[in-house]
């Protein structure tokens, strides 16, 4: 393979497949869903049930009922600080995958490692990947296990976090009309939030039914996140933009039940190799205690260029980066001195042969050479979000499934009928936006709301300039406050949940030693955090990275990657494993160096 590839060509058609996709506007391009589109925000699974606001106090309040409030909350519980209260603008715990029920919707990363706490709570995945209604349900399943229903409030949207300087308490105020008092806030309100619809001229003019996939409409479509046929889509018309991670999940159950499906494309995904299977009862039930911590530390390494004896999970993102680790090490076999140099050769090679291997795919599995053509992604496989699907390059072959390329330019116009590509009229009964999330934008903007610390200083002016923290956990000036989240902790992206896990067990074992000590604030010092900024901004580990790269959220929309955008993405200078390491020694240690307890 490494033979046959014209490494410069290659180069040369990444780098026009990407200017061709260069907007000046960047992150701009977006829209939020205001006015005509407000509606796109309402939870359409959950009736609001009015009830009297709340001025009581907490403990700890965790604000978001997703993972990372639920492995907070249960790693709380565990500790025996059991007066905490999830605040969840769902109707119920599960974060993304509550509002995510596309038809078709699954993890991409294994669930033995995906789902957390699974020996807590003794839940058996069915398969190596499961679906939205599984995650789902896990996610009820460690809220009910904890008891972290007892005290949660749901339908319920935070609109201000204020720290109270003279009370010693965070106020949380939400659009309930609440002023809940908390010692200790932990927030966890994620990345992938906040949809956003693409800003394409004349968007607000389609008359018939549009939706975005996180507020799927079954009752539009039909069937149900389980998979039932969409019966209301027979005979119409249906459009979606976009081909993300999403879109890849949905379009198979869409080619199967609409009359007609038009999928809008300006960048194909990666599509790699799925192989599901489920998982056999006898051989789980072989497992013994402390399995998922051992799956969990080898699939971290694996997928971040280290050496184990086993590829316990052996999926496409081990493959990524085993190629890599074992291309540096055929390199030094071959004489290479070790270095950066050697590190980027090996990666550009893999990487090479990898996306050559996925565009061969695609001509194996597509009938019509002009649609395979069009699906052929040019970048570097991590230039985006990698996708693994074995159905989805495949629908394109049903008759009644078209692939509507625009070489990069989007979407032209939108009218009350339909969607114009090239000068081309699609008339259009439903347009489903797969247009994704806010990630780029303030943190306020995509969590809702704004975070005052001392002094009312804001979260988004503290951060102007990027994030400032310690572990990505400690803000200084947000006393008693725990960021949960990868960014400038252990930043392990292939599988967010262990960031999740991991924070939970610190936060839980600062508030048992705030409450030994007396200590009513804890709080990163000024110098604590500065250092801890200047340890990541020597590391060459940014995840924003490649100027080459098409352009997308994992590089600010091919826009200016800056030290605003380095400081956001970045992570531990030696990488996750070694992280969680350093964090072991530093919770167990005792004098947690660089909190002040007072
Ligand atoms: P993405 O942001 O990845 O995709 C948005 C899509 O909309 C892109 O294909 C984009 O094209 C397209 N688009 C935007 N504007 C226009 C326009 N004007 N005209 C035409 N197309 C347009 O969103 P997703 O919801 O797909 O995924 C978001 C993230 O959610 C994933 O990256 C992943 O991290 C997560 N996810 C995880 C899953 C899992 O397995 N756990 C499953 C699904 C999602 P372009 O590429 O050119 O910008």
């Amino acid at each position: 393979m490494t033979d046959t590839i014209d490494r410069d060509a290659l180069r040369r058609r990444y780098r026009e497949e990407r200017d061709k996709r260069l907007r000046s506007e960047g992150n701009e391009q977006y829209l939020q869903p205001t006015g005509k589109f407000a509606h796109l925000l309402d939870d359409p699974y959950t009736p609001r049930v009015e009830r009297e606001p709340l001025f009581d106090e907490v403990t700890v309040a965790i604000i978001g009922g997703g993972f990372s409030g639920l492995t907070t909350g249960a790693r709380l519980k565990q500790a025996g600080i059991d007066d905490v209260r999830i605040i969840e603008g769902g109707g119920d715990v599960g974060g993304a995958w509550y509002w995510n029920r596309y038809p078709g919707a699954m993890c991409d990363t294994a669930a033995m490692v995906y789902l957390p706490l699974l020996e807590e709570t003794g839940h058996m995945p069915s398969m190596k990947y499961v679906f939205a209604p599984e995650i789902f349900g896990h996610a009820k399943r460690i809220a009910t296990h904890f008891g972290l229903y007892d005290n949660a409030v749901f339908s319920t949207n935070v609109t201000e976090l204020a720290w109270d300087d003279d009370a010693d308490r965070w106020i949380i105020h939400t659009d309930r009309g609440d002023a809940i008092r908390a010692r200790f806030v932990t927030m966890g309100t994620g990345p992938l939030h906040r949809p956003k619809l693409p800003g394409i001229p004349g968007i607000e003019t389609f008359d018939g039914p549009c939706f975005h996939t996180s507020r799927w409409d079954y009752g539009l479509t039909g069937g149900n996140p389980e998979g039932a046929p969409m019966t209301e889509l027979a005979g119409k018309r249906v459009g979606i933009i976009g081909t993300g991670a999403t879109s890849v999940q949905c379009i198979p159950a869409l080619a199967r039940d609409s009359g007609e499906l038009f999928v809008f494309q300006r960048t194909p995904s990666s599509i790699d190799i799925r192989n599901n299977h489920a998982i056999d009862p006898e051989w789980f039930a072989t497992l013994g205690p402390g399995w998922q911590q051992q799956w969990l530390t080898n699939f971290a390494t694996l997928q971040t260029g280290g050496f184990a004896d086993e590829d316990l999970v052996h999926d496409g993102w081990t493959d990524i980066s085993k190629r890599i680790r074992d291309k540096v090490v055929q390199m030094l076999g071959e004489g290479a001195t070790f270095g950066p140099e050697a590190m980027l050769k090996a990666y550009e090679e893999s990487d090479d042969e990898k996306m050559t291997e996925i565009r061969a795919r695609v001509d194996e599995l597509v009938a019509d050479p002009a649609t395979a053509e069009a699906l052929k992604p040019w970048y570097r496989q991590l230039c985006k979000r990698p996708c693994f699907h074995d159905e989805y390059l495949q629908a394109y072959n049903n008759p009644n499934t078209h692939l509507i390329d625009t070489d990069g330019k989007g979407v032209e116009r939108i009218d009350a009928t339909g969607v114009w590509i090239n000068g081309v009229h699609h008339d259009l009964d439903v347009l489903i936006f797969a247009s994704g999330f806010e990630v780029g934008t303030s943190a306020a903007r995509r969590s809702g709301f704004e975070t005052y610390g001392r002094d009312r200083l804001s979260l988004t002016d503290k951060w102007a300039e990027g994030m400032q923290s310690m572990h990505g956990m400690h803000v200084h000036g947000f006393p008693n406050l725990f960021i949960v989240g990868p960014s400038q902790g252990s930043n392990l992206i292939s599988n967010i949940t262990q960031n999740l896990t991991e924070a939970g067990t610190t936060i839980a074992t600062i508030l048992c030693h705030a409450s030994e000590v007396g200590a009513t604030e804890v709080e990163v010092t000024a110098e604590s955090e500065a250092a801890w900024v200047a340890l990541l901004e020597g590391s060459v580990r940014a995840f924003m990275g490649n100027p080459d790269c098409t352009p997308g959220y994992y590089n600010n929309e091919g826009g200016t990657i800056g030290r605003k955008e380095r400081l956001n993405g970045s992570g531990y200078p030696d990488g996750p494993v070694a992280y969680w390491q350093y964090l072991d020694r530093w919770r167990n240690a005792g004098d947690f160096t660089g909190l002040a307890f007072t």
